[in-house]
């Protein structure tokens, strides 16, 4: 899939560049509160005169570990969305939560998850039997192509019991 819509940008003119990071922003040469270039892993500088940022993957669980709470790619939590303190539950991109279809730990970071953990959260909270059972669900809309994923991809060369 990533194949797919990497291609589909190429396509259409983007420059995609994986595995390479930004290391540094560069002030515009005469005025420092401009960008002027993003300096590149790869030592490539590219001049800009607008910059867009779009990150967010790495889960912020440094408030959970301080508490206390077993972390592992972010909050553990079980299919009741209880953390590894009872009193405790974590819900969205930051939970790790046990998948009780997929039989395993899985942390998603999309919105629909993000929507429906909360349910679940708050009946565990009220004392109601609840469980996370949906499956990962995601959509995109790129120039003309559309995609509906769900569930969830496991690495290749991966067998499940
Ligand atoms: C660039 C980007 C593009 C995305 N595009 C899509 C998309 O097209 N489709 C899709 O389904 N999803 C997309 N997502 C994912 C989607 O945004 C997330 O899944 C969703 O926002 C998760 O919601 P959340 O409430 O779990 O976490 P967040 O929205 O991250 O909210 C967590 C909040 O907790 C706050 N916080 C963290 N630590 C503390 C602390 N110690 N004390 C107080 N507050 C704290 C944070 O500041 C933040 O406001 C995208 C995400 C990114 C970054």
């Amino acid at each position: 899939m990533a194949q797919v819509f990497a291609d589909l940008h190429r396509d259409h003119g983007v420059d995609l560049r994986c595995d390479t990071a930004v290391t540094a922003v560069q002030p515009a040469a005469g005025d420092p509160s401009s960008a002027g270039a993003v300096l590149l892993s790869d030592g490539t500088e590219l001049e800009a005169d607008v910059i867009v940022v779009g990150i967010g993957v790495t889960p912020n669980v440094e408030l959970a570990r301080s508490c206390g709470l077993n972390v592992d790619d972010g909050i553990l939590v079980g299919r009741d969305l209880v953390t590894s303190d009872d009193d405790i539950l974590a819900a969205g991109d930051v939970a790790n939560a046990y998948h009780p279809l997929l039989r395993r730990q899985l942390r998603v970071e999309h919105w629909a998850n993000a929507l429906h953990q909360p349910v679940v959260a708050a009946q565990t909270m009220l004392g109601q039997p609840a469980s996370h059972v949906r499956l990962p669900y995601f959509f995109t809309d790129q120039y003309d192509l559309g995609m509906e994923y769900t569930a969830t991809p496991i690495p290749t060369g991966t067998t499940r019991s």
